[in-house]
């Protein structure tokens, strides 16, 4: 992207409109990919098609002369998609820049300028909660310190009663404009003025409570309703909670990150729980009802007979309420996977009991014998 956008035309600085016009149908139809043959015809073509798209409109062929070509280039780069400033900014600047919010912003970057109002800071705060309190949702209130308009002098930085005069720096403007010769031409800069910071007004008094800014830090304590079926590591926002933004703009958001402790008896998967049941070998053979452990309490299982070790079961609803408000009053289900328990040590009872089981099937069970019944034998 060296070859600035009159030398893709072959135009001179001050070519006419018509003439990069026609010099834009000339280059077009030489390398048109369609018909040209030229290796590098399409990124050919686009310079061509991009050149006369800027040449061709007043304002943009205006601040592309200003900024020159890779600023430009790269302004647009940034501000391309929609970036802040398209919407017209306050003050009527987006006026004479409409819909070029990009190269306006690197324009104030650049020069220093802007007198845009800044929106609120948003602010981070976390909670911790429960799977009961994930599953029915829950009100927390949370404190945080956040920036809020001073009290005392609401907002304005001084006392009511303040004596006051035009700003002798901007002449109460708000703003300064200078002209100045810069390796980029004659431009003419507007910055906020930083002697009464863009209102125009000083006052002989400053507010004793926030010493002139107009904030103070506070805590401030805020309900917040977490919904039911809420995941760990999801975050809500609370619009309009975070830091004041300057001179009246909206200010940032309050973000609550929700930590969702995990449980003992459950492993979550969205609104699925999961939940591993143990249960003895002749419970698997004969079946039985259990109690399986949900969010809301206990719910009667039957374990059917034969139940093989590592066998899921699947309980309809008896997981987590969905998020999704489209889907609301939905349940995920509760997965039971079932554990048979080996023991690891027998009664007497218990050890001819079994060796009766085994002999009735036909088996044959010879343990390995251990280390002290070997010795014990070996003497
Ligand atoms: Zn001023
Ligand atoms: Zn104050």
């Amino acid at each position: 992207m060296s070859e600035d956008f009159y030398e893709v035309l072959g135009v001179s600085q001050d070519a006419t409109e018509e003439e990069v016009k026609q010099a834009y149908r000339d280059k077009a139809t030489e390398y048109h990919p369609d018909v040209s043959d030229h290796p590098d015809a399409e990124e050919k073509f686009k310079q061509i098609k991009k050149a006369k798209e800027v040449l061709t409109d007043e304002e943009k062929r205006e601040m592309y002369d200003r900024v020159g070509h890779e600023q430009f280039v790269e302004a647009e780069k940034r501000g391309g998609a929609g970036g802040p400033g398209g919407a017209g900014g306050p003050g009527g600047r987006g006026a004479n820049v409409g819909g070029m919010g990009g190269i306006e912003d690197l324009f104030n970057e650049f020069f220093g300028g802007g007198s845009r109002s800044r929106q609120g800071d948003d602010l981070v705060t976390r909670i911790s909660i429960d799977l009961e309190e994930a599953y029915r949702g829950v009100d927390r209130q949370v404190t945080v310190r956040r920036p809020e308009p001073c009290e005392t002098c609401g907002g304005s930085g001084h006392p009511p009663s303040a004596d006051e005069r035009t700003c002798p720096g901007c002449g109460g403007q708000g703003q300064q404009t200078t002209v100045q010769q810069t390796p980029l031409g004659r431009v003419q800069q507007t910055r906020t003025c930083r002697r009464c910071e863009g209102e125009g007004r000083l006052y002989d008094e400053r507010c004793a409570t926030c010493d002139g800014d107009g904030q103070v830090r506070r805590e401030a304590t805020l309900a917040v309703d977490v919904p039911a079926g809420i995941e760990d590591g999801q975050t809500l926002r609370l619009e309009g909670e975070g830091a004041p933004g300057d001179r009246g703009a909206r200010p940032g958001d309050l973000l609550v990150e929700v930590r969702v402790e995990d449980h003992p008896d459950f492993e979550r998967d969205g609104a699925d729980l999961h939940h591993d049941l143990v249960v003895s070998f002749p419970q698997a053979v004969f079946g039985d009802t259990v109690a399986v452990p949900t969010v809301t309490g206990n719910a009667e299982f039957e374990v059917p007979p034969g139940t093989q070790s590592g066998r899921t079961f699947r309980l309809e609803g008896k997981g987590m309420p969905e998020l999704d408000r489209r889907r609301r009053d939905r349940y995920g289900d509760l997965y039971v996977h079932v554990q048979v328990y080996v023991p690891e040590s027998l009664n007497n009872d218990q050890r001819e009991a079994l060796e009766t089981f085994a002999e009735a099937g036909g088996e044959e069970v010879e343990p390995p014998q251990s280390f002290f019944d070997r010795l014990k034998n070996s003497l």
